[in-house]
């Protein structure tokens, strides 16, 4: 414990933002990283308490205790080799986690927790600066070839973390570009896409393999879904060619809402405009979906509606509305009936407040209303109540309000099915790959040499517990190649 005061003297510090103005004239991340002094303040609030809640909260394990005390004794090297230790992709998290380490922060139950998240940033982004991350290739090479299918946050950590210990590994892409929905899907101004491209050189340089633009199993994917494969590898050959396999290939199938008026022009699945996007900012090709000067209803909150409000404003949208069926949830949580768990609480996001977003809660979407030309002009809501898990219209509470675009983000129900039929996977009743997280064989599916990690396995989720899945699905498939693995879970 670096400073044992700490906690006493100074006040949590956030991480500023480029003002809303000029963020909003361009695409690029606009949070100002701690300075090297502000981190260190920040790193001596923490109490290294006898049980770090926050190391439990962290899904990868994080040392969080140990790291924020070598930022504040100016260990910045050591601090990145201890959270190198658990997380191989910082970069990533320290940017777009949600942080459940902090909710479970000793410090937040009577103050504002440790910074956490802006602490990793600031190692993370320190360790490339000074040049500290380098490739970490394999002494010794096991001749075993492993292929993993789907390059986000769980078969790019998978694919590392096998590399490492000597495996022949190739990622196969369908898109264009290599992260996943970090790469399409996740707006850059989130995530900049130099922050997974100098990931991937790091991991060619360790000898991974990628190949875009291929998709294994079925080339047939569901509307909706990326898909810019040019060549198609059936599974039967993958696993021929292949010792092991993993499938990372996430949760694409969007949850629809169908209801009248639901075929009309400007109604899109949250994707069908970011990853457009994406691809406008980093491929110039122009986004199809243009929504300046219109009145933009978002269904659904969580991250992909909030990235949809943030695009929106980027694009000039007249206004800008956000739907969310459950009610608005408190806006602090109770500290000692939820504490050191993820609280339910109002989570407002950058993009709120880039604009006079509206935010309705508890209400439903009846209907999108034609404006005689096939294009949606309106949609028409009804106010709900939750009674016993029951969701109860209100009556005589229906209303109609403007709307040229509506993007559906309410959320990813399932993995691609083809994709689990080719390899003869089983699914569980969520129709995700069946695999479990403990024990004997876990990560392993029911066919023999066949793993699956990340959303494809636990359903649409986060960052974080991707790379989780992707690290130990790596250490089953090295102890399935090997015997053993010296692999940390
Ligand atoms: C818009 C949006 C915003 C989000 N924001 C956040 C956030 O702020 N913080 C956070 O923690 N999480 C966020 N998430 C969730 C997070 O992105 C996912 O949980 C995470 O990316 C899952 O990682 P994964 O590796 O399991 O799968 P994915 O990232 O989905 O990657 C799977 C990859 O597999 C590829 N693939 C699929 N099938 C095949 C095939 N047959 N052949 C070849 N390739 C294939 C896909 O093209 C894809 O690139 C967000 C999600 C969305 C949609
Ligand atoms: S990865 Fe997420 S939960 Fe873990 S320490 Fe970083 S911000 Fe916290």
């Amino acid at each position: 414990m670096g400073k044992p005061t700490g906690f006493m003297e100074f006040e949590r510090v956030e991480e500023a933002y480029e003002p809303v103005e000029a963020r909003l004239k361009h695409y690029k991340e606009f949070v100002i990283t701690l300075s090297d002094d502000e981190a260190k303040t920040q790193g001596a609030r923490c109490m290294d308490c006898g049980i770090p809640f926050c190391n439990n909260g962290c899904p990868v394990n994080n040392i969080i205790p140990d790291w924020n005390d070598l930022v504040y004794k100016g260990n910045w090297k050591q601090a990145l080799d201890v959270l190198h230790s658990t997380n191989n992709f910082p970069d990533f998290t320290g940017r777009i986690c949600p942080a459940p380490c902090e909710a479970a922060c000793t410090l937040g139950i009577n103050a504002a927790p440790v910074g956490i998240k802006s602490i990793e940033h600031a190692i993370i982004d320190k360790g490339w600066d000074m040049g500290w991350v380098v490739p970490q290739p394999a002494s010794v090479k096991t001749g075993k070839k492993v292929a993993i299918v789907g390059s986000g946050p769980a078969g790019l950590a998978a694919a590392q973390q096998l590399a490492r210990v000597g495996h022949d590994v190739t990622v196969f892409e369908k898109s264009s570009r290599l992260g996943g929905l970090l790469g399409f899907g996740i707006p850059d101004f989130k995530l900049n896409k130099t922050v997974i491209d100098r990931r991937v050189s790091q991991m060619q340089a360790e000898g991974v393999n990628f190949r875009t633009k291929v998709i294994i199993g079925d080339k047939h994917v569901p509307a909706g879904i990326n898909n810019d494969a040019t060549t198609v590898i059936p599974a039967e050959q993958l696993k021929k060619d292949f010792d092991a396999v993993i499938l990372a290939a996430g949760s694409e199938v969007p949850r629809d809402l169908p209801v009248p008026g639901r075929q009309l022009k400007g109604i899109y699945a949250a994707l069908e405009f970011l990853i457009p996007q994406n691809k406008e900012v980093q491929q110039g090709l122009t986004n199809p979906i243009n929504v300046e000067g219109k009145h933009v209803v978002v269904i659904g909150g969580g991250d992909t509606g909030s990235d949809c409000v943030g695009t929106s404003y980027r694009q000039g949208a007249a206004s800008v509305t956000q739907f969310e069926l459950m009610p608005a949830p408190p806006e602090q949580e109770d500290k000692p009936l939820v504490w050191p768990y993820w609280p339910l609480k109002m989570r407002t996001s950058s993009s709120h407040k880039e604009g006079e977003t509206k935010r309705e809660f508890a209400v439903a979407t009846k209907e999108f209303i034609d404006d005689g030309e096939g294009n949606v002009k309106a949609l028409r809501a009804v106010r709900v109540e939750w009674k016993d898990g029951k969701m109860i219209e209100v009556a005589g509470s229906e209303f109609e309000i403007p709307c040229d675009a509506a993007f559906l983000a309410m959320g990813f129900t399932n993995p691609v099915g083809s994709l689990l039929d080719a390899f003869g996977v089983e699914r569980d009743a969520r129709n995700n790959a069946k695999a479990t997280t403990d024990g004997e064989g876990c990560y392993h599916t029911n066919v023999n040499g066949v793993f699956a990690a990340g959303d494809v396995r636990r359903g649409q989720s986060l960052v974080v517990w991707a790379i989780r899945e992707g690290r130990q699905a790596a250490r089953e498939v090295d102890a399935f190649l090997m015997g053993d693995s010296i692999l940390p879970r």
